[in-house]
Formats: structure tokens, C-alpha cells, sequence
């Protein structure tokens, strides 16, 4: 069913009592694919903001059509302590943000939104307090949520190592990890133990999608 944007009140106007009821009801919430940008969506290169260096993983472009097409809002979550570490000027992160737009646009996808972590990782030299932002802390995925209305038990979070997958978990989502060789330590929990395990990222797409068909339509299920 689509959703109007606007809604007159009707409660008050002598509607009738499922108007009223209606009234009462939060606006639905939208479902979200939070998505790690290095070595998830494009290829990873350590610290780069240089746009011409700045390419898709295969399959990645139709893969997130497909999820926008089924409704899915598109957020990037991303650590980059090449902010902190002086690697980069914060500003630099626009002109990330503009290429990542101009290659999607060409598969007609849309990202609703960029969360940055420009904080260093624990333990360099001169910081004490750690933020709340950086993967595998859930801070951008909730901040993010809060701020467009996200529905985090209908949302997913799909990351190559295991910090994206504990904070999915740890901000309510449904997690994917695509298994690009990126993850060196392993370190096992439950609440890093993500949903699904792939080796691609449109296979993480593919998942999402079979998990919103009827039962019966779902492929590789076995009857019975
Ligand atoms: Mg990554
Ligand atoms: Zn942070």
C-alpha cells in the first residue's frame, strides 16, 4: 500500500471511529539496508578520499536497485579515522560522498544518507574517551534511524568484518556479513554472529529479498 505523505487529522471532526483509530497509529516506519563502504561496496583502498580511486564491487549497483526496489532505504555507516589520524580533512568525506552518488546513479539507486565515524580507534596515542560512533559501537546506525524514521527489526546491516555485523546486532538490526577475506581476527560471540554468511555482495541482497518472499516462493527451500 503506498503511503500519503500528508494526512489531515480527523479525530476531532466527527470522522468515524476507524478514522479516529486510524489517527492513533504511528506513521509506518521505513525498512533500511545499512551498508559498510569499504570492501563492501567498493573496493578498499586504506584512507582513500580520491575519487578516481573510488570503484563498485561487482554487482554491487544493480544489487542495491534491487533492494531499493523493494522498498529498502539505502544509509552508508561507515568508520573513517583518517579524520582523527590527520590522514584526511573531514570536508574530503563530500567528495566521497558525491562519487559513491554519481556511480550509483547510473543504476538509478539513491543513498538516503552517509554516517561518518571521524573518531580514532581506541588506544591512539592522545585519545581517552571513546565515541560512541565507531563500528563495532551501534551509534551510527541509530543515529541514523532516529533521524529518518528507520524500523530497526525490519532493517539490515551488511558489512566484510565482523565489527559491522556486531554493531547491526547491537543496534536491533538483522545482520549479512559478505566474507571478502577482510576479516583477519575472528573474534566469535553472539553478538557478533551475523544471520547470514556470503561471499558477494549481491548474494547479501539475494538474501534479503528471499527473506520478504510467502514461504512458498522462496528458492532453495526444501518441502516439507
Ligand atoms: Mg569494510
Ligand atoms: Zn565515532
Amino acid at each position: 500500500m503506498a503511503m500519503s505523505a500528508t494526512s489531515t487529522p480527523q479525530a476531532w471532526n466527527g470522522g468515524s471511529a476507524a478514522a479516529r483509530l486510524d489517527d492513533r497509529i504511528e506513521p509506518r516506519q521505513a525498512s533500511a539496508v545499512f551498508l559498510d563502504k569499504d570492501g563492501t561496496l567498493i573496493h578498499d583502498v586504506p584512507y582513500n578520499v580520491d575519487p578516481d580511486r573510488i570503484t563498485l564491487l561487482p554487482g554491487v549497483g544493480a544489487s542495491l536497485r534491487g533492494l531499493q526496489d523493494a522498498g529498502f532505504l539505502l544509509f552508508v555507516v561507515s568508520n573513517q579515522p583518517g579524520v582523527a589520524l590527520n590522514r584526511f580533512p573531514a570536508s574530503a568525506l563530500c567528495m566521497v560522498e558525491a562519487r559513491i552518488d554519481e556511480l550509483l546513479a547510473e543504476f538509478g539507486v539513491v543513498i538516503s544518507g552517509y554516517a561518518w565515524c571521524p573518531h580514532p580507534p581506541a588506544g591512539t596515542r592522545g585519545t581517552s574517551i571513546a565515541c560512541t560512533c565507531r563500528k563495532p559501537r551501534p551509534g551510527l546506525i541509530l543515529d541514523t534511524a532516529t533521524t529518518h524514521g528507520v524500523a530497526l527489526d525490519r532493517s539490515w546491516m551488511v558489512g566484510d568484518i565482523l565489527d559491522d555485523i556486531e554493531a547491526g546486532n547491537r543496534a536491533g538490526c538483522r545482520t549479512i556479513l559478505v566474507d571478502r577475506g577482510n576479516e583477519t581476527r575472528w573474534r566469535a560471540g553472539k553478538v557478533r554472529t551475523p544471520n547470514a554468511i556470503v561471499y558477494q555482495f549481491p548474494d547479501a541482497a539475494r538474501f534479503i529479498l528471499d527473506g520478504m518472499r510467502p514461504r512458498a516462493d522462496r528458492p532453495h527451500v526444501a518441502p516439507g
